[in-house]
């Protein structure tokens, strides 16, 4: 079973001045695929290097299946990494770049061995490159032998590090839904590290966010996406990032309402979210609307007036640029096209709202 499990996983630099990953947990269950994101410098590739032997924990540890592996040597795991610069041998061929992880972790024969590279070969189409050297290769084709070489070992466990970002969008694309067919076939385990969060949720069976060292929150895309919980996390996934308004929460007795700060919004809530929002022990609020969630209206109850500033068209849909007491993006149907200036009206339901400690940033529905 290639389970991992990551348990408290820590790592300083510069003597505890640096902490790059901070007690980080989780489990990843065998053949699923999941994808860490995060910003530049949260942790994901510091993460990706320690389950890969390159860079000694300082605390905690980590399990391939029941084998405690957090002082086995990197050549000792059986892991397989991809990398953003595919490392590859300039002065070996693709067969040889490839036949050479396989001579150092197994012993197959020569004849073998030759018959694993070709299949594998054959398996990601590069099987008329194998007597090329990689400078005469494309950045596609390189990636693609890098995967190969990865997979001819039939590691029990494949970790990514940024493997497409040295790629144009569609070869990215490709090469994305190349690698979820690969992994479907062969049933891998794989953790796939990201800064792209389209990626990691098109991706991940699951998706782990990180920022500064922490995990924020590990759980299928779609559960991300509609459930974060904190604001981070909201603002992190989704695109355009979710909108964020200041609010204050007055209870009436009858009426939870939601009046922004500095802006129009006025907005009764009713029903459970406002017996959630009634509860809460929270002094400042956060209120969370993701750009697909707007409805221009024709006035109504909630609807909140808004003037109109660059409309983008992006063929399915027009991205609204409005102005909501500060900058707010609203995703509509493309038949919906006011000109920038307009004074329109736009509302919410509140099934669709995310409100947020305003402090602590976690999420309070
Ligand atoms: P990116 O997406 O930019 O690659 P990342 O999420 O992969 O970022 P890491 O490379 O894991 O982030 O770095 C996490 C933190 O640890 C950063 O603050 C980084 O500066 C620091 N760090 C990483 N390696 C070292 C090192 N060898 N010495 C000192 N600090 C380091």
């Amino acid at each position: 079973m290639a389970t991992v499990t990551l348990d408290n996983l820590r790592k300083e630099f510069d003597n505890g001045r640096i902490v790059a990953v901070d007690d980080v947990s989780m489990q990843v269950d065998d053949g699923e695929f999941i994808t860490v994101v995060g910003p530049s410098g949260c942790g994901k590739s510091t993460t990706l290097r320690m389950l890969a032997g390159l860079e000694t924990p300082t605390g905690g540890s980590i399990h391939i299946g029941d084998e405690d592996v957090t002082d086995v040597h990197a050549r000792k795991r059986d892991v397989a990494m991809v990398f953003q610069n595919y490392a590859l041998y300039p002065h070996k061929t693709v067969e040889q770049n490839m036949a050479f992880g396989l001579r150092m972790s197994t012993d197959l024969s020569k004849e073998a061995r030759r018959e694993r590279v070709r299949e594998t070969a054959e398996m990601m189409g590069i099987e008329d490159l194998l007597d090329d050297k990689p400078d005469e290769l494309s950045g596609g084709q390189k990636q693609r032998v890098a995967l190969g070489r990865a997979i001819v070992r039939e590691p029990d466990v494949f970790l990514f590090d940024e493997p497409l970002s040295n790629l144009d969008a569609k070869l990215r694309t490709t090469m994305r839904t190349e690698i979820q067919r690969l992994q479907n076939e062969l049933g891998i385990t794989a953790i796939y590290v990201t800064h792209d969060q389209e990626e990691a949720m098109t991706m991940g069976d699951r998706i782990a966010i990180l920022d500064d060292g922490e995990l924020q929150q590990l759980g299928a895309p779609k559960d991300v996406y509609n459930n974060p919980t904190n604001e981070f996390v909201g603002g992190f996934v989704g695109s355009p990032s979710m909108n964020f308004l200041d609010v204050a929460v007055e209870d009436s007795g009858n009426a939870v309402r939601l009046t922004q700060t500095e802006g129009p919004l006025d907005y009764q809530l009713s029903g459970d979210v406002a017996a959630r929002v009634r509860e809460a022990d929270v002094s400042e609020f956060t209120l969370g609307i993701r750009p697909e969630d707007v409805e221009v209206v024709d006035g109504g109850p909630n609807a909140v007036e808004t003037t109109v500033g660059v409309v983008e068209p992006i063929g399915s849909d027009n991205y609204l640029h409005l102005d909501v007491g500060t900058d707010f993006i609203a995703r509509v149907d493309s038949d919906v096209e006011p000109a920038s200036g307009d004074v329109i009206q736009i509302t919410f339901d509140q099934s669709d709202l995310h409100l947020f400690d305003g402090v602590t940033g976690e999420s309070l529905l």
